[in-house]
Formats: C-alpha cells, sequence, structure tokens
C-alpha cells in the first residue's frame, strides 16, 4: 500500500469529521481492513488515537453506542466471575437438576452460587424482544506475547438475551456458569433457561456453560451491524486477588506393581486434584525439593515433577504401609518452605503414593497428628482413574477439612457429591454427581464452611 495515499486518507478522515463523518468512518474502517498491519504501523496509530479521543461512538453510530457487561449473581455489575460450585445442583436422589419445565432457581445453573449473566444495553433494537451475544474463554498470553489464548470458544457460541422488561433496549442473559472440568460439560445439558422448553448440549448455541481458566478471563461480544461491542471479566477477582497457590510434593514408592502408573498420576490424578482446588480459586502445582538427584525426578503432565523414593524398610505388599513407616517416609522426606528449602512440617502438602496401605481396605489417610505428618496423605492404589480420587479427598483433611456428613439442614447440598464424603458412594462415578465438589456454606461435621477452612490453610499461599 502506497503511504502516501494512506496519508491522505488519515488526512481525508481527520479533516472531514464534521461534515461527513459515517462515511468517513466506513471508509476509514475499508482501508484497514483492506491494508494488512504490516505497512501501517504510524496511520493505525493515528486513527486510534483520534478515535481514542472522540471517545466510544462519537458519531451515534449502531451498536458501538451499545453497552455490554457481566452481571454478579445478583445483578449487579462485575469485573470478575469465579467457577460455579455446583453447590445446590442435585435432588435427593443425586439427579442433576436440569429439567427444562422447571423454574430457575431449580436448574443448577440459576442455583449455582457463583451463577452470572450478562447484560446488553442497544438501545437502538428497543422492541426487539431478543438479541443473540457470543461468548466465550480464553487464557493470559503466555510471556512475549500478546495474543490471548481461546480455551473454550466453540463455533456455535450465542446465548440468547431477551429484552427485559420489555421495549427498554435492555437484554439479559439466563444465568451462566464457568467450570474446571471438561467432564462436566460432557454430561451435563442444560435448559435453555428461556422457558421454551429446550435443552442444549455442549457445543450448540444456548448452552450455559463453558470451560474456564483461573489464568485467563471471560469475554462476550455483540455485533450489529458490521460493528461490535465486548466485554471482559477476569476469572476471579485480581484486585484483591482472589487466586492462591497450592504446592504440592509427590512420592512414588518405586518399584511396586500396586503403585498406580506414572502416567496415571500425571495424565489423570493429578488433573483431577487441579480441576476440584482450581473450582475455589487454588493452583496445585508440583515443588521438588532442590536437593533431590535427578535420576529420581520423572516430568509429564503439566509441567509437574514427581519423585521417586525407595520403599521405608520392612514394607511388604501382604501388610501395606503402616504408620511407622508411613512416619519414616514422612521424616525424610520434609515439606518446603515458600521459597524451596526443605524444612520438615512447613508449608507444602506432600502426597506420598504408596499403592498399599495398613490396613489393605484403606485407599488413603491423613493421619493428622502433627508432627513429621503434617501436611502428609498417603493414598493406595484408588486414583481417579478407577473411582473418585483419594488423593484430592486426603488433601481436603490435610487443608483441615472434615468429612461432610451429615449434610447441612437447609438447602439442597447432597453430601455424595461434596469431596469430604466419608465413603464415596460409587454410584455416582461417571456421573456430574461424582463426589469432588467444594461448598461455601457450613456443613458436616464441625460445620465448617470448606471454601473459607481451606482458604486459611498455612499451605496455601498468596497467588
Ligand atoms: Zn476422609
Amino acid at each position: 500500500m502506497n503511504s502516501t495515499v494512506t496519508d491522505y486518507y488519515i488526512k481525508r478522515f481527520e479533516e472531514g469529521l464534521s461534515e461527513d463523518l459515517p462515511g468517513a468512518v466506513d471508509r476509514v474502517s475499508h482501508l484497514l481492513e483492506r491494508l494488512g498491519p504490516e505497512d501501517l504501523p504510524g496511520a493505525v496509530d493515528r486513527v486510534s488515537h483520534l478515535l481514542e479521543r472522540l471517545g466510544p461512538d462519537p458519531f451515534g453510530l449502531k451498536p458501538s453506542s451499545a453497552t455490554l457487561e457481566f452481571l454478579d449473581k445478583d445483578k449487579n455489575p462485575t469485573n470478575s466471575v469465579d467457577f460455579g460450585l455446583w453447590d445446590n445442583a442435585f435432588g435427593p436422589t443425586n439427579n442433576l437438576l436440569n429439567d427444562p419445565a422447571s423454574a430457575e432457581p431449580d436448574i443448577f445453573v440459576g442455583a449455582d452460587s457463583r451463577r452470572f449473566f450478562i447484560r446488553l444495553v442497544d438501545k437502538s433494537a428497543v422492541g426487539k424482544g431478543k438479541l443473540s451475544v457470543d461468548w466465550w474463554t480464553e487464557k493470559d498470553p503466555t510471556p512475549g506475547t500478546s495474543i490471548p489464548l481461546p480455551v473454550d470458544m466453540p463455533p456455535a457460541n450465542s446465548v440468547t438475551c431477551i429484552e427485559t422488561p420489555s421495549a427498554s433496549g435492555t437484554f439479559l442473559s439466563p444465568s451462566l456458569m464457568l467450570v474446571t472440568d471438561p467432564f462436566d460439560l460432557d454430561h451435563a445439558s442444560t435448559p435453555s433457561g428461556l422457558g421454551d422448553g429446550k435443552t442444549f448440549t455442549r457445543g450448540t448455541n444456548g448452552y450455559r456453560m463453558r470451560l474456564g481458566s483461573m489464568f485467563g478471563n471471560i469475554v462476550a461480544e455483540y455485533r450489529a451491524g458490521g460493528t461490535s461491542v465486548t466485554a471482559k471479566a477476569n476469572v476471579f477477582g485480581r484486585s484483591p486477588e482472589v487466586r492462591r497457590q497450592l504446592p504440592l510434593q509427590i512420592f512414588i514408592l518405586r518399584g511396586l506393581a500396586s503403585v498406580p502408573a506414572l502416567s496415571t498420576i500425571f495424565n489423570i490424578d493429578l488433573p483431577f486434584i487441579r480441576l476440584v482446588y482450581e473450582r475455589i480459586g487454588l493452583f496445585a502445582f508440583t515443588a521438588v525439593n532442590p536437593a533431590t538427584p535427578a535420576d529420581d525426578r520423572r516430568k509429564g503432565g503439566f509441567d509437574d515433577t514427581v519423585v521417586l523414593v525407595d520403599p521405608p524398610a520392612g514394607f511388604s505388599v501382604f501388610t501395606g504401609l503402616t504408620k511407622d513407616q508411613a512416619r519414616e517416609l514422612a521424616t525424610s522426606n520434609p515439606g518446603l518452605s515458600s521459597s524451596g528449602i526443605p524444612v520438615p512440617m512447613a508449608d507444602t502438602i506432600r502426597i506420598f503414593y504408596v499403592g498399599l496401605l495398613n490396613p489393605l481396605t484403606d485407599n488413603g489417610v491423613y493421619y493428622g497428628d502433627g508432627g513429621v505428618f503434617d501436611g502428609a496423605v498417603f493414598v493406595a492404589n484408588i486414583t481417579s482413574a478407577t473411582s473418585t480420587s483419594a488423593a484430592a479427598h486426603e488433601m481436603g483433611h490435610a487443608l483441615n477439612l472434615n468429612h461432610f456428613n451429615p449434610p447441612p439442614p437447609l438447602g439442597r447440598y447432597q453430601e455424595k457429591q461434596n469431596l469430604m464424603v466419608q465413603g464415596a458412594d460409587m454410584s455416582t462415578f461417571g456421573t456430574v454427581a461424582y463426589p469432588g465438589r467444594l461448598w461455601q456454606i457450613p456443613g458436616g461435621d464441625g460445620s465448617q464452611n470448606q471454601y473459607d477452612t481451606i482458604r486459611k490453610s498455612k499451605f496455601t499461599r498468596p497467588g
């Protein structure tokens, strides 16, 4: 592109503002579209500055005068959303509440304490009754780049917003929800929320859930008349920072057939742990004692490192790991301080995959009597590949959680869907009713609020 011509158009645009603006904007837009970015840095900057100086929609064109925003569960504007907690989501028979004939508070998305909404105001569309808005999730750009990466951006990604009240030019989406677990998306359809009896599955317009990342945002976009308006909200609040870190050290007894395969730990158990705790804003990552020999380290999964350790003296597959042997393991493999220095009873959670526990019926154990056992959990051969994760449950104990039995007397907090249920019900495995949820309501043994309790644990750090 000839830069003289570009300059002419820019100049013409600047001079012509007062006389023939709509035409000028169109022409500049077309010009920018036709030009590649490589020969235009100056021009783009100048037009951008000009438009910035003029403010949004200086010419009263539509829909750039439209506004789009995210609303929290009480329909107040918000710049952050959290993952759905699946609280109030299940009926007494562990059935997911998603009957399109039900009212919103009796549908799991509408009942979730982390539900949110999209609100569009377009005064040029008064009386249209409904409008469509696209929405998706993205991850922050990787260091050195500037483009966010899509996390869940299906080709059909719209939701219908209903003019509320009628003839107001204000359009409201049904309640929406973010999840950390792709399994949830594949196994939970959502009613439209429009009272039309329709239900949608993942990947279709009108579906009311998206996979999100705690290191990203949620985005909405409304397009009309060749232009668009977008809204963005962080996943979890950033100021103040809501997210916290959850450092894990993982040890695996060497050379035992009963110990889960490394690939199972990397690709199934660790991701399960991660998505359970990401739901409440905790980033679980693996940490390693700097003194660990390279030969004992194994890397995999999400840039994770685990450590192979020898079984303690006297360990037998016929009796399983005894408490004394567990103490020996915990003593010789201390936790790490926040600076990575090995310190007995420091602030990392240690998961020991030992294959077999004594008694052999135990899937996992947190001794919970302090000392070298502080933050140390022991897991037998049960992983989220064969059942729900014993490791995530035992970690909950290390994070000061009691069992979630009995359930709270009020609300629909069925204990069977809680991570901390004692004695998981295998009939829920393979459905979204699996025991992996954590809630922010007093319940269970000691009436603990799980969200608040975990976040106060010394094993979580500011994000
Ligand atoms: Zn337990």
